[in-house]
């Protein structure tokens, strides 16, 4: 049976979570590089640059919410599929107990989070055979946040600021710009989209998400749909969203467009939106060992190009590393107003009184809200843990707040009935004095 399988999936799996690929990471330079110094959106890339540091010098998550495991498997004939997704699931509990992988499966009806990221539907594993030899896998990690941007359109549809958008190539550029402007401040910008052009509503979304297993830097084979891709790329950068919705110069790092064959009376655009944590890898295995004979997307033997100093941090070469202790960890994990890594960040990003600049209304006003944290019971319009978090964050923090069942009761959001820590000890004061008043001997006997 194939010996290496097991640690091959395991170091695919915590390589897609603490490093981003290449052609991700040069285009997020480009984004940077192009940014005009000292706005808030450039502040914002900054941050996240070093976020991406952190993350591949410590093996951290590249993100607090590390996403649906999503594999792409191709097997040769014979090849035993059931066994490999049981090693794939064991390899995704054990990342996970590795910290590697937020616990990120949560059962839908009693809102419990199994913990080890399995669970009916998690991880999604996909095989297809194919005549080589050797066995592909591909993983792509998508966050929640930048999941809840998808958007699928059945054309002719009226679209709001854009019009009506038709069953043309105008139309399908329509939706994709819709999409991008709905997801701003939402999906974590910059992003990328992969578009399906027709299909079912099903496989329009599965074909779009397989777009995101295309290089960024490809170029489309089919050469409509090249330009299409071009002039999205062309005009969306021009909307303003910018970095995290901060406005600037870069929206969009990639728009990769697929086409399917669709029934005469449907017309779907679909859009699959991710963020800039674009966490996809893959590998090649050897069909007798399991073992990696090559990596995708990633040279091994090129060493990583920090992204903080292309971005103008200038490093001194005095910088002193901090480590959190136990005791730092259970004060933290006490306070669900503790906001860590790259949202603390976020919050201390001058606002439009202090930068100077033109203040231009959003079209939704949270827009500069990452979306991939667990929601607050207690408090419905409030997310703990929002955003990217800093690679080297203690997991348990995580765990603590994600455990917590879901609210199924959307009506349901008024504050907790419970009274808080020092209501009760007021109440029971008063209950004391008021039996030492007009019974003493209570307390005696
Ligand atoms: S918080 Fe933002 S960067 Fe992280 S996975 Fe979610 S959308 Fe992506």
């Amino acid at each position: 049976m194939l010996a290496e399988f097991f640690p091959s999936i395991l170091e695919l799996i915590v390589k897609t979570s603490t490093e981003l690929p290449p052609d991700v990471r040069a285009a997020m330079r480009v984004a940077s590089n192009i940014e005009t110094p000292d706005t808030r959106a450039s502040q914002a890339l900054n941050i996240i640059n070093v976020n991406i540091d952190q993350a591949a010098d410590g093996e951290g998550a590249i993100c607090q919410d590390t996403g649906m495991p999503t594999f792409e498997i191709h097997v040769p004939r014979g090849a035993d599929q059931l066994w490999m997704a049981e090693q794939i699931r064991l390899a995704v509990a054990e990342a996970t107990r590795r910290g590697k992988l937020r616990p990120n499966s949560v059962d839908s009806i009693t809102g419990k989070n199994s913990g080890n990221n399995l669970g009916p539907g998690t991880p999604v594993i996909h095989f297809h055979q194919w005549a080589n030899d050797g066995i592909e896998v591909k993983l792509l990690l998508k966050g929640g946040g930048c999941e809840n941007c998808n958007a699928q359109y059945a054309v002719p549809v009226e679209l709001a600021h854009l019009g009506r958008a038709d069953r043309t190539l105008e139309g399908v550029r329509k939706c994709i710009l819709h999409a991008v402007w709905q997801a701003q401040g939402k999906g974590c910008s910059p992003g990328a989209v992969g578009v399906c052009i027709g299909g079912d509503r099903a496989s329009g979304y599965a074909h779009a998400k397989a777009q995101l297993f295309r290089t960024l830097d490809d170029v489309n084979p089919d050469p409509t749909l090249a330009e299409l891709e071009a002039i999205v790329m062309g005009t969306v950068n021009r909307l303003g969203i910018g970095t995290m919705g901060f406005e600037g110069k870069t929206t969009l790092i990639g728009c990769k467009v697929g086409a399917m064959n669709r029934l005469p009376a449907s017309f779907f655009v679909s859009v699959a939106y991710d963020c800039w944590a674009f966490r996809r890898l893959g590998v090649l295995l050897d069909a007798g060992t399991g073992a990696i004979t090559q990596w995708q997307y990633r040279d091994p033997s090129t060493p990583l190009v920090p992204m903080a100093d292309q971005a103008g941090f200038q490093r001194t070469g005095r910088e002193i590393s901090l480590t959190l202790g136990w005791g730092t960890v259970a004060r933290r994990t006490r306070s669900p107003r503790t906001l860590p890594g790259r949202r603390l960040g976020l919050h201390r990003l001058p606002d439009h009184a202090h930068s100077g600049q033109p203040h231009r209304q959003p079209a939704q006003q949270d827009r500069a809200r990452p979306r991939c944290s667990a929601l607050d019971q207690d408090r419905p319009r409030c997310r703990l843990q929002a955003g990217p978090m800093s690679a080297g964050e203690p997991h348990r923090w995580t765990q603590m707040h994600t455990d917590k069942p879901a609210r199924l009761n959307w009506k349901d959001h008024s504050p907790s009935p419970r009274p808080s820590g020092s209501v009760s000890i007021c109440v029971h004061l008063w209950l004391y004095c008021l039996v030492r008043a007009f019974c003493p001997d209570f307390t005696k006997r």
